[in-house]
């Protein structure tokens, strides 16, 4: 990948992981269905099994096919890495990762704005595996190293954060974990190895819910990791002892989602971009949860270490019944209700940051509403938005008659 790495990344999405010569001429790389693979004689199955940890070799189905190779090679051309290694979805790849590392009677370091079932892995699996979590102020920056102890095994990076968007100081906090010989991991997801790549910045391994912008269309669950090759064998070796394996087709429609990432999330900016910025003005809202926005706490941070702002962000409602938002969200006309995000389409959630924190505490009043910035014509989404925000007024002025 050496020759790759130097070419611009728009190029390696439309070049990396494909050899139609190896393939009868097709453009992509087909999907291999598979689980037994057959070999010429017993040495050559014997020499499988001894190389199934070794980056592209394979013994059965379950540690990989071409089109897993395809997949996996793309991810780590993008991210600068030695290899990728593909799972099954992108909690899968938070487990892998942490449990590759978290042992019995360790620590681990993991930023209070982490994606919340990944919290649920430290509080629970973790937890009962003998694994103590710390959780810590994304903000923190260098000050993590206070929070380092013999006992660290990994310094887990989340940015921005899920719901409420913190960005890291990733340069900073991947120097104090280095300095005191700790691993660092980070969940990428929102930037993309186009907006960010964290191993650039020092962090030793990047893991991405592929299900969201990388997969784009909303019809796959996929995760990957992406590592320095010193983790690389680690990794791969746990992986295969839990047993995971992403399915054939949904690594296609990863890979097949990567040829356009690039052209996708220009738009996915632009329209996030606009539409935080229409909304910001508005009286219903608070603040703006985005760090793209000049005026956001984290803006100076992002604009030095990221080339852009995906299409998720969250707005701050001012104070107001949960029932108004309720009333906005419920009746919109282009923007889905539902989990998850990174497809084409629009999304709003309602979310409450407040319950789900312990190491930093959210104090903003009003209702936390998500937002994700698909690719219809942004006049159209403004358009519904406002018709919303009447909504949202329409009904506070409904409580304030019966209570007045
Ligand atoms: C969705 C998400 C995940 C989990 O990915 P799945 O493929 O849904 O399991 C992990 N991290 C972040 C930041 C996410 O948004």
């Amino acid at each position: 990948m050496s020759k790759g790495e130097k070419r611009r990344p728009e190029t390696l999405l439309a070049h990396l992981g494909r050899n139609p010569s190896a393939h009868f001429g097709t453009v992509n790389t087909p999907v291999y269905h598979a689980s037994t693979l057959i070999r010429e004689n017993v040495e050559a199955y014997e020499e499988a099994g001894r190389n199934r940890w070794v980056k592209g070799k394979s013994s059965y189905g379950r540690s990989g096919t071409p089109t897993t190779f395809a997949f996996e090679e793309t991810v780590a051309a993008l991210e600068g890495a030695y290899g990728a290694i593909a799972l099954s979805s992108g909690l899968q790849a938070i487990a892998v990762a942490l449990m590759a590392f978290a042992k019995a009677g360790s620590h681990v370091l993991v930023p209070d704005s982490i994606y919340y079932p990944g919290r649920k892995i430290c509080e629970e699996l973790l937890r009962e595996s003998g694994v103590e979590t710390t959780f810590y102020d994304p903000r923190i920056g260098g000050g993590i190293a206070a929070l380092i102890r013999d006992n660290t095994a990994m310094v887990y990076l989340e940015s921005p954060g899920s719901l409420t968007f913190e960005v890291q100081d990733v340069p900073a906090i991947a120097a104090a974990a280095r300095a005191a010989g700790v691993v660092t991991a980070i969940d990428n997801t929102w930037a993309t190895p186009l907006f960010f790549r964290p191993l650039d910045h020092g962090i030793d391994i990047v893991l991405h819910a592929a299900t969201k912008y990388m997969v784009g269309h909303s019809d796959a669950m996929l995760g990957v990791i992406a590592t320095r090759e010193e983790h690389y064998e680690r990794l791969r070796r746990t992986s295969q002892h839990m047993g995971c394996a992403a399915a054939p087709d949904d690594l296609y429609l990863g890979l097949r989602g990567l040829r356009t990432l690039a052209v996708r999330l220009e738009r996915h900016q632009e329209n996030a971009l606009r539409l935080a910025a229409w909304l910001k003005q508005r009286p219903e809202v608070d603040r703006i949860l985005y760090p793209a926005l000049p005026d956001s706490p984290d803006h100076e941070i992002w604009k030095r270490d990221y080339k852009g702002a995906s299409g998720l962000f969250a707005m701050v409602l001012k104070p107001c019944a949960r029932s108004s938002a309720v009333a906005m969200i419920d009746e919109m006309e282009y923007f889905g209700i539902g989990a998850s995000w990174g497809g084409y389409e629009s999304l709003m959630l309602l979310t409450d940051p407040r319950p789900i924190r312990t190491a930093t505490a959210w104090t903003d009043p009003g209702p936390v509403v998500r937002i994700h910035a698909g690719l219809e014509h942004s006049d159209d989404l403004i358009a519904d938005l406002e018709a919303g925000l009447d909504r949202l007024n329409a009904a506070e002025d409904t409580l304030a008659a019966r209570a007045g």
